[in-house]
């Protein structure tokens, strides 16, 4: 079985406060920004040419700091100004970039997790210092991993060490796939050709809730410190509600992906900054709330052994799974072919069609039997779809 490899990042909340904290974040950030101005003038965008060009020198400026935090801030630096270049050539950002935030890139040499103990030893310019961590359950399934680069990170919330988990998974070469359409208030699973199943998430309803929960502290509140920490408590809610709901349906999904085959879902990551993106996803699915849940399915299914690929989303919602012609929209959330007189829901549409890529991209053959067109025409009804979860919200 061919294997693939999983990676998680996992946060871990520190007790204590190492001393000279700050002094190590505005060092690094001091150093960053150097480094960043540096691969600016000079166009650098290599690693090993920045760090080449800049790695003796900075050690001998900040003798006392550990080696390693050179390594990372070149790494850090070269990551942060390619980004920023990339912008600017769409004209969307100019000059140069300043690096403002507390955080610091920490490799293997920098950082050594203990998650039996409960702490992890960092090395600082006043040695290496073992920190405690609060404790989380969901620490414990990251035992056999294994451990990459992380993050020191300071924020409102306090100060964290984010660490990347890995964990090699084989997973099967599957034999169909099911089509998912992930959209603002259902998920439509295409099974086979013919076969869906529709779970309504009421998504809609949660956020909308929590946005009127907010507008009236909006309104009710005067500016203050009570104000943002009821709104902050209400952000968090609604996160923490969306993610619990995120984990059950990936669930849901991967059990029944299990059975039938593989998963197919949209590639959204390369078209996120397109306009014709954002018009698709006109009443759909939340950009953000997309992404994570596809994350959040992809993990789950990797660790299930269940293969998922993404597929183009080009025109998934707007050209007939039968036949290829143009669909048009005809009643509430109904399309039909003008050509060979297909009709269904849009959602079927989108997930049929993304089952379909997946299929023609894996080199499985569509049989015959499932090309409706052969067979006169086919109609999916709303009534063909049913509800699961209708408990949710
Ligand atoms: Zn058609």
């Amino acid at each position: 079985m061919p294997s693939e490899t999983i990676k998680i990042t996992a946060k871990f909340k520190l007790k204590e406060t190492p001393k000279g904290l700050d002094d190590l974040f505005s060092t690094y950030r001091e150093i960053v920004n150097f480094l960043i101005s540096y691969a600016f003038e000079n166009n650098i965008t290599s690693f090993k040419r920045l760090k080449k060009e800049n790695y003796e020198n900075l050690r001998g400026e900040y003798p006392e700091l550990p080696s390693h935090y050179i390594y990372t801030a070149c790494q850090m630096a070269v990551s942060i100004w390619k980004k920023h270049r990339k912008r600017k050539r769409k004209g969307k950002a100019k000059g140069k970039p300043v690096f403002k935030r507390d955080s610091i890139m920490l490799d293997d040499h920098l950082f050594k997790l203990d998650l039996e103990a409960g702490i992890i030893k960092l090395s600082t310019p006043n040695g290496r210092v073992a920190l405690e961590f609060h404790p989380a359950k969901y620490h414990e399934k990251f035992k056999d991993w294994k451990v990459g680069q992380a993050w020191l990170v300071r924020n409102s919330k306090g100060l964290f060490i984010n660490i990347v988990f890995s964990k090699d998974v084989e997973v099967e070469e599957p034999e169909n796939f099911i089509g998912i359409d992930l959209n603002e208030n259902n998920v439509t699973l295409a099974l086979s050709s013919g076969e869906f199943i529709q779970i309504i998430t009421h998504e809609r309803e949660i956020r909308t809730g929590y946005f009127l929960k907010r507008r009236k502290i909006q309104k009710k509140l005067r500016a203050g410190k009570k104000k943002k920490e009821l709104l902050e408590k209400y952000g968090e809610r609604e996160r923490n509600r969306l993610n619990d709901l995120y984990h059950k349906l990936a669930n849901k999904i991967v059990e029944l992906a299990g059975k039938y085959g593989g998963i197919a879902l949209e590639d959204l990551t390369e078209i996120r900054d397109s306009i014709r993106y954002s018009a698709e996803l006109n009443g759909r699915l939340h950009r953000w709330s997309f992404r994570k849940l596809q994350l959040i399915i992809e993990y789950k299914a990797k660790l299930a052994g269940v293969k998922v690929v993404f597929v183009n989303p080009a025109h998934t919602s707007s050209l007939c799974p039968v036949c290829g012609c143009r669909l048009s929209p005809n009643g509430h959330r109904v399309l039909k072919c003008s050509n060979c007189g297909f009709e269904a829901d849009r959602d079927v549409v989108g997930s049929w069609n993304i089952r379909l890529k997946a299929l023609k991209m894996w080199g499985v053959p569509v049989p015959p039997e499932s090309q409706p067109m052969k067979m006169g025409g086919w109609k999916v009804s709303r009534n063909d779809i049913y509800e699961l979860y209708k408990s949710y919200g």
